[in-house]
């Protein structure tokens, strides 16, 4: 007999590609059907068959208070009766530009979009336009939404020789995207010393969660800043993730760097579609109307999504980061000793919220180690978990999330189903 989810699933794959609206939710990378979700609140969700599910993806990192958190949901309902969308301006999107600035210093100004890819797309052509040129250096193993320019790899040969990651990128398009490693500082000194006058900026995850949690090395991001200051190119920090969840400054406050552009996602949206860059004023008013780069949205600073992300943020704003820090390691530690229990190789890399455990022997330190993780146990750990009432990642290479909503029991509970895991 098949299961509501399978249901939705076949009907799904009729009318949309693969049967979802973005890849990995497919669960294809750890072999198993899409749970198609009936609702959520704080730390749990239900599938429609039921199920109910400790949440450790939390709508890949938005929901930092947890799902449906109370005062974000009586906002966007309030917001909801006012007006949808007006195309005008309206009152929220400076409450939430003004938040943004007060957490993040480097951002005197900030331009609101839908999405993390909008901002990380806009935020490279502002700084192709600022600096009049055309190179960017991005990292292997960091991922900064599927704008074309991005979604680059690595050619044969020339490490710097960039070829499309996907087809439907035009060769000509990455030509411009110079690939350095993640934490190999010396790569992107030697791109610096033979393309330095092309390059327009430098855009990197402070601290890296689209391989897995790989945290940066010390004087990795320094250096990023001071060869960017020296050859004049900016410095793009994509803080889609870490911004709001590391601590209320992000990584920029975390480790006392100052980039020029910060691109922003995910929390700010609380759980709806918003995105942001910012920066220095001197570079963020060449963007039109104040100045010449066009850019522009029908729904950018829509009023619920703005609604949500001033409510979200003023909350986190009184909560104890450090706790839930010391909370998470804690559990993301036994975690590991669970499973290492089972005479299986463990690497965990933690910071603030986020965790990631590689079943590898080799410590998690860049993308190629990230890369010597054993997929196959992941995706057994995986099923397991989800048979005993717990969501994890659907693939071996991402971050595990807690929110604030996670209570001491939750975690408990979790460590319990992955005892009872078979490998
Ligand atoms: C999720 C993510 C993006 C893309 O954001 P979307 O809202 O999915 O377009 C960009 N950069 C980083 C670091 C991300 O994690």
């Amino acid at each position: 007999m098949n299961t509501k989810s399978q249901e939705l699933f076949e009907r799904a794959r009729q009318v949309i590609p693969g049967g979802v609206n973005s890849p990995v939710r497919a669960c294809k990378s750890v072999g198993c059907d899409p749970l198609f979700v009936a609702r959520a609140k704080g730390s749990r969700l239900w599938s429609v068959d039921g199920q109910e599910l400790i949440d450790f993806v939390m709508s890949w990192g938005p929901l930092l208070l947890g799902h449906c958190d109370p005062e974000v949901t009586a906002a966007v309902h309030r917001a909801a009766d006012l007006g949808s969308s007006f195309g005008a301006p309206c009152e929220g999107e400076v409450g939430l530009a003004e938040a943004v600035r007060a957490a993040l210093p480097s951002m005197d100004m900030v331009r609101m979009v839908s999405s993390g890819t909008e901002a990380t797309m806009s935020a490279l052509r502002l700084a192709r336009a600022y600096t009049s040129r055309d190179q960017m250096v991005k990292f292997h193993g960091c991922y900064h939404g599927h704008a074309d320019s991005f979604l680059a790899s690595a050619g044969s040969g020339l490490l710097t020789l960039s070829i499309p990651g996907t087809p439907g990128v035009p060769a000509d398009t990455v030509k411009d995207t110079l690939l350095a490693d993640y934490n190999d500082l010396t790569n992107v000194e030697a791109l610096f010393k033979e393309k330095g006058q092309g390059i327009a900026c430098v855009i990197v995850e402070p601290v890296a969660g689209n391989m897995g949690l790989v945290l940066p090395k010390k004087g990795f991001l320094k250096g990023l800043r001071d060869l960017c200051t020296q050859y004049g190119a900016l410095l793009i920090f994509d803080e889609v993730i870490t911004g709001f969840r590391l601590g209320l400054s992000g990584a920029q406050g975390k480790y006392g760097i100052v980039p020029d552009l910060t691109t922003l996602g995910k929390i700010i949206g609380g759980g709806l579609p918003v995105g942001a860059y910012g920066g220095r004023r001197e570079i963020m008013q060449r963007i039109a109307p104040s100045g010449d780069v066009y850019q522009a949205g029908t729904l950018s600073g829509n009023p619920l999504a703005m609604a949500a992300g001033i409510a979200t943020l003023s909350k986190l704003a009184t909560l104890d980061y450090a706790a839930l820090e010391a909370r998470t390691l804690a559990f993301a530690t036994e975690m590991k000793a669970v499973l290492e229990g089972k005479g299986l190789p463990v690497s965990l890399t933690h910071i603030a919220s986020m965790f990631t455990l590689f079943f590898t022997e080799t410590p998690v330190k860049d993308f190629a180690t990230a890369k010597t993780t054993n997929a196959d146990l992941y995706s057994t750990f995986y099923a397991g978990m989800r048979k005993n009432g717990v969501n994890l990642a659907p693939s071996a290479y991402e971050c595990a999330f807690t929110s604030f909503a996670h209570s001491d029991a939750d975690l408990d509970q979790t460590l319990e189903a992955a005892r009872k895991v078979a490998f």
